[in-house]
């Protein structure tokens, strides 16, 4: 019996240490340790023997199997390492190659500028309201002492959706519905951010752009605020090398009006093609609100008075980037985009 579980132990060996696949590696198992196995056989063979020889014989069959087992996981580890191995070879895998950049998208070069004029103004304790985008012509012009008969109206050709409804053409409507909301709170100060739409299309005018406008109301507000306020927002947003003039000017929801201009970031004032040689550049309109405009928001103009104001963010951020078409901002294009 030890004789012939030798002679299966030598030949397993062989076949397993020589194996060529796992396929038959798992045949080798089946072989001599499977239900019908030849070391099976010989463990149940176990019962014929003389019981004197039955306990050593069982020992080695066991030892045996124990044996064949461990060399079949060995050879099943090292086959299954030498396929990784071939895999890995004739997949030419290149690890020193560069991974491939996940692209990190940034902000749109408009909302830098107009997050940072709300910074500025949040500063100065201005509070950020928004309004509707699709308006009523009441508050888009009625309520901003523009009635309709008014020759004003020409100035913002309009998208209409009927009579009563149309596209914002300007932030300022959000003047008297905040004005309406807070009555009789004193004081308001708020700017409105937002987008605002007119039939204008060139190289300096898109039908849809941004607007922020401000709104202070207060007891005592005068003239002198708005200078003083208005002149820190330029030098907080373009530095404080830049000067800055009022010019009169006419709007219908204020009285005075005033264009506020600074001098030409380009040129630093001496002239050039930006500020037409002038050294000036425009950058907002403002004045002390209209008492029909503070009427149609509930409040007294005898004891009220406050300014307005209202600029165009295109206009800044092509000014402040050196941009000269204001169709880039639009056009999507990531070369331009990236820039910022
Ligand atoms: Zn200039």
């Amino acid at each position: 019996m030890h004789n012939k579980l030798q002679q299966i132990k030598k030949e397993a060996e062989e076949r397993i240490k020589t194996a060529s696949s796992l396929e038959a590696l798992r045949n080798y198992r089946v072989e001599y340790l499977g239900r019908k196995g030849e070391i099976t056989a010989v463990l149940r063979s176990l019962k014929d023997l003389a019981p004197e020889e039955r306990a050593a014989v069982g020992q080695a069959a066991n030892r045996v199997k124990d044996h064949l087992e461990e060399l079949i996981e060995l050879k099943t580890q090292e086959l299954n390492a030498r396929a990784l191995q071939e895999r890995l070879l004739q997949e030419k895998l290149d690890v020193t190659l560069p991974g491939t950049p996940r692209l990190s998208g940034g902000k749109h070069p408009l909302t830098l500028v107009r997050e940072e004029i709300e910074n500025i103004f949040l500063g100065l304790g201005f509070e950020i309201v928004e309004g509707p985008e699709v308006e009523l012509d009441y508050y888009n012009f009625e309520a901003l002492n523009m009635p309709a008969d008014h020759p004003a109206r020409d100035m913002q050709d309009s998208f209409y959706m009927s009579d009563e409804v149309l596209l914002r053409t300007h932030t300022s409507p959000g003047q008297v519905r905040t004005m309406e909301e807070k009555n009789p709170e004193l004081p308001v100060k708020i700017i409105i951010p937002g987008r605002v739409y007119r039939r204008d299309d060139d190289a300096t005018h898109s039908p849809m752009f941004h607007q922020v406008e401000g709104l202070y109301i207060g007891e005592g507000v005068t003239f002198a605020d708005l200078k003083g306020i208005l002149m820190l927002f330029a030098h907080k947003i373009f530095g404080q090398d830049v000067t800055v003039r009022f010019r009169p000017s006419y709007f219908p929801f204020t009285e005075p009006s005033a264009e506020m201009d600074i001098s030409c970031v380009i040129c630093g004032g001496i002239g050039c093609r930006t500020c037409s040689n002038t050294g000036w550049l425009e950058i907002l309109g403002s004045g002390m609100v209209h008492p029909n405009v503070l009427r149609a928001g509930g409040y007294d103009p005898e004891k009220v008075i406050g300014f307005a104001f209202g600029m165009g963010v295109e206009r800044i951020a092509m000014l402040k980037f050196g941009v000269d078409d204001l169709r880039l901002f639009f056009d999507n294009d990531i070369r331009f985009l990236a820039q910022f």
